[in-house]
């Protein structure tokens, strides 16, 4: 189902989908993440988080926050938010749905889609309000909206 709400404010925005993330964090899903970050070398894992416009968006925001303007360049097939510094995610507050699900087997697995489908709905739900066209590859989606 479709919303035919208008296109919200991206205070609004953000609003639904950190919601969206709350209401994940809520789930009685046991994971134990340790931050070893193996699911941010994207070359390594074979996998890429996919982004609803609404989750770039704020993404983008937490970027710029740390001052930065455009997307950091890597060359090794991480993430392009993840620290080469620290190894930490630049905007680990604001990062996506999928790295908030989609853990490596060390911390218990990804998430099973049925478990999260009605959340990944509200984002697609979103996403279409924004104007969106659908959930894009993390360093594509950036780019879009930076
Ligand atoms: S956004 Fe952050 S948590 Fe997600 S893959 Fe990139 S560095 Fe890792």
């Amino acid at each position: 189902m479709r919303s035919s709400g208008g296109r919200p404010s991206p205070a609004a925005a953000f609003e639904e989908v950190r919601q969206v993330y709350h209401d994940l964090a809520a789930r009685p899903i046991e994971r134990n993440c340790s931050l070893r970050t193996e699911c941010c070398h994207f070359k390594l894992t074979g996998k890429t988080p996919y982004l609803t416009r609404g989750e770039a968006l704020l993404a983008a925001r937490g970027l710029k926050a740390t001052g930065r303007k455009a997307l950091p360049a890597r060359d090794d097939g991480a993430c392009p938010l993840l620290d080469p510094q620290t190894s930490r995610c630049l905007i680990y507050e604001d990062r996506p749905f999928g790295c908030r699900t989609h853990f490596c087997a060390a911390a218990g697995g990804p998430y099973a889609r049925r478990e999260v489908i009605d959340l990944i709905h509200r984002l697609e739900e979103l996403d279409e309000r924004l104007g969106g066209d659908g959930p894009r590859a993390l360093p594509a989606a950036l780019a879009s909206v930076l």
